[in-house]
């Protein structure tokens, strides 16, 4: 069973990924909890390029493609094997984040971002992706580290790719859970556990 975590920065991914990990083990699930991008050794090496301030000047295309090469590598040797294998896989991003941030915030067509994608992974779509959706203004009072390379982007364009995200979630209802991601950490989670308790097989 795939599950993809979306949203925008400082949305609390990571915090919601670890306690729904935490959840579905003690449920009696392999879980394998995994993020993009970053999750393989090259994948490692495409990430320190992709947030590295030094390369400020990286072409939105080549930016692109550098996500789906980090996501080719992810879903062959990561997330397809877990799956065959039959456990939950729990990835901090996915195909959704590169719509949402190359397809509209940098305004690269979601429909081609979403055909590279298609491409890179082979087709595969998670069952149930859980949406964390909060305002930028929120999001960035959340920060305290030294900024990466995308947390330096405009106001403007934390903007669009919210709207991405969420209009990615209306065309899809099925496969997405929307959470507003503003509330406690508590209240996201029971939240989606709630909604994994419908989908999750036993
Ligand atoms: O989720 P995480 O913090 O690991 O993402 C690292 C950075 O990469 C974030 O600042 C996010 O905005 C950016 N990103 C992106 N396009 C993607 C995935 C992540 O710009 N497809």
């Amino acid at each position: 069973f795939f599950i993809a975590i979306e949203g925008g920065d400082g949305a609390g991914k990571s915090t919601q990924v670890e306690a729904l990990a935490r959840w579905v083990r003690d449920k009696g699930h392999e879980v394998v909890v995994t993020r993009e991008p970053g999750a393989t050794a090259v994948g490692q090496r495409l990430r320190s390029i992709l947030l590295d301030v030094a390369n400020d000047g990286l072409s939105h295309r080549a930016e692109a493609l550098l996500y789906a090469a980090d996501r080719a590598e992810h879903v062959e040797s990561v997330v397809r094997p877990a799956l065959a294998r039959g456990a939950v896989v729990i990835s901090d991003r996915y195909v959704d984040s590169s719509v949402a941030y190359q397809g509209v915030g940098r305004d690269l067509s979601a429909t081609e971002i979403a055909r590279i994608s298609r491409w890179a992974t082979g087709g595969l779509v998670p069952q149930l992706t859980l949406l964390l959706d909060i305002s930028p203004e929120t999001a960035r009072e959340r920060f305290t580290e030294a900024p990466d390379r995308m947390e330096q982007q405009s106001a403007e364009f934390h903007q669009r790719v919210r709207a991405g995200f969420l209009s990615l979630a209306a065309a899809d209802p099925g496969r997405y859970l929307v959470i507003d991601a503003g509330q406690d950490a508590e209240s996201v989670t029971s939240t989606a556990r709630h909604r994994l308790d419908q989908v999750l097989p036993l």
